[in-house]
């Protein structure tokens, strides 16, 4: 252990030529994570990021599983540039690129579970039916996922129902829907995620036509 010096190259390790990344254990339990803001452990895996603060260069920590759950491609990086090797104590192993893919897949999933409905997004594929008119979604096209409660023997839940926009008015009419139309232009602004202001807005104008024409 490296005590003897201090702490002090725990934010700035001098001003020449520092890494980008540094991969390593915590060298001490002071250090927060930036993504959950919650302290990291003495030896627990942690990334870090070289940015200019007041004082100069020094890392952003990050837990490993943290930073893979919300900057993949800079642990990607990092890895690319096997930042465990400028650790002062590398780590004794590190866990491999595709561990930490599975866990920003996960992570992935249980932020789309938990997303706030009704919600705008590009079709990711050509997969998906339309929950209203059961025509295949066009991949790259935008579809709505809409409010819909659905009932498990006694319990009720509340679970996305995807339409094309120009289905949305006749989607509304179902009992179970439970997305109303006078808040929808607002609601999709504000609950969607990775689609462009633009394309939502054309959404909203096929939901109008089609509401205007029926
Ligand atoms: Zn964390
Ligand atoms: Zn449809």
């Amino acid at each position: 252990m490296n005590t003897s010096m201090g702490d002090v190259s725990e934010k700035n390790e001098g001003a020449i030529e520092q890494p980008r990344y540094v991969i390593e254990p915590a060298r001490s339990g002071a250090s927060k994570c930036k993504t959950c803001r919650h302290k990291i452990a003495k030896e627990a895996l942690r990334l870090g990021i070289l940015v200019d603060g007041f004082y100069g260069p020094g890392y952003m920590w990050h837990h490993i599983e943290c930073a893979a759950q919300r900057m993949f491609e800079q642990v990607e990086e990092a890895y690319e540039m096997e930042a465990w090797k400028v650790a002062k104590s590398p780590p004794e192993g590190v866990p491999s690129l595709e561990e930490l893919r599975t866990v920003k897949a996960k992570a992935e999933d249980r932020r789309r579970q938990k997303r706030t409905l009704p919600y705008a997004e590009v079709a990711p594929s050509g997969r998906s039916r339309c929950k209203k008119c059961g025509e295949p979604i066009e991949k790259g096209s935008v579809r709505v996922a809409l409010a819909k409660e659905v009932r498990f023997g006694g319990q009720a839940r509340v679970g996305p129902m995807n339409v094309h926009p120009r289905c949305v008015p006749a989607a509304l009419e179902e009992e179970e829907v439970v997305t109303e139309l006078e808040s929808l232009r607002d609601e999709l602004l504000s609950n969607s995620r990775d689609i462009d202001t633009a394309r939502i807005e054309q959404a909203v104008s096929a939901i109008d036509r089609a509401q205007s024409s029926s």
